[in-house]
């Protein structure tokens, strides 16, 4: 099967294609077309084109367009998250459940299409201010470079479609190498609605050479990126005054207070830990948990581990598969040999079993070993012991990353110290730090990166501020 480019509404050939394969068991998949440096100009010139057109639309039109996505989306549910479990190995119950996700992102789009407003200035509050009246808008930023990474390959490019179209934006998708599948299906639904052609295209290929391309253009008037710390900074650095997005790692942790129901935790920390192979910037990496509750927690944690279904990714009851690739399952397994090396224990798990690694529980492990101070991204989760939530707060602040923190206690002065003081983007307080929904701000401190997503988040940020102001004379 040979796959095409989205370009100005067409289906548009390469001179140069890759094979796709899957994960699992590694079955060809399609040939992806290899957009060359001509084609990626020439996108960038149609949105360029595309972008008065996308000025004039109203919110209403905005708001109708992204609703006409999602009601697509609703129609062809099961195809869409099959594509997801095929190209990523994503167990289809959790492809079924970004596809869930997808379409409330793309309603938020829709409903935030609506209330994109600016404020009224209080001029005379200043001495020269005296008859003036002032008001602020938003105006669409222009053309907007959308990079994604293959983790969520819906969901995440609707944290950024979805904000570009409501903005008024043209957007050129480059997905990552490894979902070009789920992005070229969006074309096929977008190709669908009203959206003036030119304004959504998918532009396919190697990160370096089309990221470069879009980073360094001038008409591209944002970068809006999901994906590693190390491209993160690489984009930083060459985009100059372009505004940039950063959605970038992280090494979870959460911390687990005496008197709590441990045997409710360990369940959601499986889910946490595990779902995607581990492959989620808030995965839950790192446990710290008091002393007196380790072995209990410990016990059930496993139990629960134990009964996970490991296998294809396209079976309902499967809960972890494949990771993406061969290599980055190796990396897995010699980071967790290095953390055994290093004076930590395997709980549960460890090993590469048909391609695949299995779900990995580790103790005592270092904070200097890379699968506590790195992002391990992978199905591994290490539990510490603490003695006392200081310690916990301090672990998890000993880090270069810092996107979600999760605590559990059910004491309410030591939750809000807590609060306070984890130096992250967002703080869970009862739940795990994978916690997210759609619409809540999102986004990270330190290597985690910079902006926020989250609809009306990603929507400012994909705006320029106007001011206006009236003298009356
Ligand atoms: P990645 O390797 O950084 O790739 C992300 C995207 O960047 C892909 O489309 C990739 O294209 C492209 N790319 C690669 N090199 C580039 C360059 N030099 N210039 C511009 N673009 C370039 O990340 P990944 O492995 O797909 O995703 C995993 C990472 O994403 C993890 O670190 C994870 O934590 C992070 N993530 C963060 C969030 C968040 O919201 N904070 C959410 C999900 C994932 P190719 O695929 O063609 O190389």
């Amino acid at each position: 099967m040979k796959k095409a480019l989205y370009m100005n509404g067409k289906w548009t050939d390469a001179s140069e294609y890759a094979a796709l394969h899957s994960p699992y068991q590694e079955e060809f998949l399609a040939n992806i077309p290899v957009a060359t440096s001509e084609q990626v100009e020439e996108a960038i010139q149609f949105a360029i084109n595309a972008e008065q057109s996308m000025r004039d639309l109203t919110s209403l039109e905005k708001s109708k367009i992204l609703l006409q996505i999602c009601a697509q989306f609703e129609d062809r549910k099961e195809e869409a998250a099959k594509i997801i479990a095929t190209e990523t190995a994503k167990p289809m119950k959790f492809a079924l459940g970004e596809i869930e996700r997808t379409i409330e992102t793309y309603r938020f789009a829709a409903e935030e299409a609506k209330r994109l407003t600016g404020e009224l200035i209080p001029m005379d509050a200043a001495k020269n201010g005296f008859n003036k009246l002032a008001y602020t808008l938003y105006e669409p930023i222009g053309t907007v470079a959308a990079i994604t990474p293959f983790n969520f390959p819906q969901n995440l490019v609707a944290h950024k479609v979805g904000p570009a179209i409501a903005a008024g934006n043209p957007v050129i998708l480059k997905p990552a190498s490894q979902t070009p599948l789920s992005a070229l299906f969006l074309a096929e639904l977008i190709h669908n609605t009203d959206l003036p052609k030119g304004a959504f295209q998918v532009i396919t290929g190697g990160g370096s050479q089309i990221g470069d391309h879009l980073v360094l253009h001038n008409a591209v008037k944002m970068i809006t990126f999901t994906g590693s710390p190390g491209v993160g900074k690489s984009i930083k650095n060459k985009a100059g005054l372009k505004r940039v997005s950063l959605e970038l790692g992280s090494n979870a942790g959460c911390i687990i207070d005496n008197g709590v129901d441990i045997s409710a935790i360990a369940k959601k920390c499986v889910v946490g830990a595990f779902s995607n192979q581990g492959q989620v910037c808030i995965s839950l990496q790192r446990i710290y948990i008091m002393e007196d509750s380790y072995k209990a927690f410990i016990d059930e944690l496993i139990k629960e581990v134990k009964s996970l279904k490991i296998g294809n990714p396209l079976l309902l009851d499967t809960d972890i598969s494949a990771m993406i690739n061969k290599k980055e399952t190796v990396r897995a397994k010699a980071w967790i040999d290095e953390a055994v090396n290093l004076g930590a224990t395997i709980e549960y798990g460890g090993e590469i079993i048909n391609d695949m690694l299995q779900p990995t529980v580790l103790a005592n492990v270092p904070s200097h070993a890379k699968i506590s101070c790195q992002e391990a991204f992978a199905p591994v989760v290490l539990i510490n012991k603490i003695s006392s939530v200081e310690e916990g707060i301090s672990e998890i602040n000993h880090s270069i990353y810092g996107l979600q923190a999760g605590i559990f206690t059910n004491n309410i002065t030591t939750a809000f110290h807590a609060s306070k003081c984890l130096h992250v983007g967002g703080v869970i307080i009862n739940d795990i730090p994978t916690f997210r929904v759609d619409q809540m701000p999102y986004g990270g401190v330190k290597d985690s990166g910079t902006g926020r997503e989250g609809i009306k988040y990603a929507l400012e940020e994909m705006t320029e501020m106007k001011l206006v102001v009236w003298n009356e004379g």
